[in-house]
């Protein structure tokens, strides 16, 4: 096998912000050490997140001028329509701003307050935050494969049938319906097998549950399958995409991330009169079912990279690319989740810095570095984000300090990746000195967003 390069060449180019290390290091001090708040022209490479961080084809451009923005009825509607129905095979097909804006009509419709429990591998962030404000009960049930970063299990983004069967019974009734999300984002990235999402729908549906996929990573999720699973790997991704959507009865999805667009999404499903209520919700909020939260032109370009996605050398690229940084990262001795996710690699933060205690949140300390040393944004996934800080001064740790290295879609080239791990060799052996950040400031909601740190001083290096 040769090298797996980029399978697109540049049409339009943006320069990269090249700022000194005095330069990086004001920004960071006035940014309160919370790479959240650095102006996006202060950072070289930004991994904070593939969502809708996309860059464009010529044809997604291209059929944007063929938007056809008529307010009923469009042209543009019709041509989205029919690429996600070939897709997914779902019926009815409604846009959305993004993925969020489906699952707020979504659960608004099925979660009854108090007594609704809608199960899933892990909900994601917004998926759980909407099921909570509507009253209903997100739970969590992936495999017991998913809890150990260092084994290399190839589905941790699997439920656990066991827990499934089991919440089917323990929740009969109150069930409106089950959930997968592929891949697992908030279990970094991990696939389903297509044998795992089979018996799901048949548990479910043996209990008369709906079951609805959080489908935003359809097609990397497709492609894990067709390289790891038995007796896959002769047929398309398309093939077994369009597999994976017809054991569910419907789906959300956000066309920021495998929609290959930096805005847009979808809500579909196969039931007419829950297709009915939910047009009727989106008219509310979202605008006209024939172009939801969006504009035609939208439509259009999310039409044209929901196909572009299928493209199998994209997919190997794309997986390579995401392999290459998580071996480089090992190679320079920072350790990382096992196996690489398809978006993103998610290094361990608590086991490179095992001087700085979680309230001092290791996660962060290592994203300051890589940003300092060479103009890296990665986002910690750890303390800062999931501890719990007590009125009373207590706190509780999350259980993994990571820092999630998301790749944007065909954006980055090999050199650009392997610049990165210089950048990284260089703090892996400062590893040792780095301090530990204290919280200034820590908002009570959401404080990754927010919070203000300041580097612990008076550290001594060993
Ligand atoms: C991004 C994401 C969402 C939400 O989509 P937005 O477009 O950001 O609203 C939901 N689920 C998963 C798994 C996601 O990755």
């Amino acid at each position: 096998m040769g090298v797996v390069f980029e399978p697109f060449k540049a049409k339009v180019v943006e320069p990269l912000a090249l700022l000194s290390r005095d330069e990086r290091q004001a920004a960071l001090e006035l940014a309160g050490y919370n790479l959240f708040a650095l102006p996006a022209d202060a950072v070289t490479f930004d991994l904070l997140t593939d969502s809708g961080t996309t860059a464009m084809s010529a044809e997604q451009w291209a059929a944007m001028m063929r938007g056809d923005e008529a307010y009923a009825g469009s042209r543009s509607f019709h041509r989205f329509d029919r690429v996600v129905r070939d897709l997914t095979g779902y019926a009815h097909v409604i846009p959305t701003h993004q993925g969020r804006a489906a699952e707020r009509i979504l659960f608004a419709l099925v979660v009854e307050k108090g007594r609704s429990v809608i199960p899933s591998n892990n909900h994601f962030d917004t998926t759980r935050a909407n099921i909570e404000f509507d009253g209903g009960e997100a739970l969590d049930l992936v495999c017991q494969e998913a809890a150990d970063p260092k084994t290399s299990a190839p589905f941790k983004g699997d439920i656990d049938l066991d827990k499934l069967e089991a919440c089917c019974r323990e929740h009969a009734g109150n069930i409106p319906l089950g959930m997968q999300t592929i891949t697992n984002n908030t279990g970094g990235g991990q696939p389903a097998s297509l044998a795992n999402i089979r018996a799901v729908s048949e548990i479910l549906h043996s209990h008369d549950i709906p079951f609805f996929l959080d489908a935003c990573r359809f097609a990397e999720n497709a492609w894990f399958i067709k390289q790891r699973e038995p007796g896959q790997a002769h047929r398309s991704v398309r093939e077994i995409a369009q597999e994976v959507f017809a054991l569910a009865d419907g789906c959300t999805f956000s066309g920021k991330k495998d929609g290959l667009v930096n805005m847009g999404g979808v809500l579909a499903m196969n039931d007419p009169e829950l297709a009915q209520r939910a047009r009727n919700l989106l008219i509310l909020t979202e605008g006209f079912p024939t172009y939801g939260g969006c504009a035609a032109r939208d439509l259009e370009a999310l039409a044209v990279g929901l196909e572009e996605v299928l493209d199998e050398k994209y997919l190997e690229y794309r997986t390579a690319s995401v392999r290459y940084l998580a071996e480089g990262l090992e190679k320079v001795g920072i350790p990382v989740m096992h196996p690489p996710g398809g978006h993103a690699v998610y290094a361990d933060a608590g086991a490179l810095l095992p001087h700085i205690p979680a309230h001092d949140y290791p996660g962060q300390a290592l994203a300051c570095a890589l940003y300092l040393e060479g103009g890296i944004r990665t986002c910690e996934i750890g303390s800062v984000m999931f501890g719990r800080r007590g009125d009373d001064g207590s706190f509780t740790p999350a259980r993994l300090e990571l820092v999630r290295f998301a790749l944007p879609r065909r954006v980055y080239t090999q050199s650009h990746v392997d610049r990165m791990l210089e950048v990284a060799a260089e703090v892996a052996a400062l590893a040792p000195s780095l301090p530990g950040m204290e919280m200034v400031e820590a908002p009570r909601y959401l404080p990754h967003f927010t919070a203000r740190f300041r580097p612990r001083t008076g550290v001594t290096v060993s």
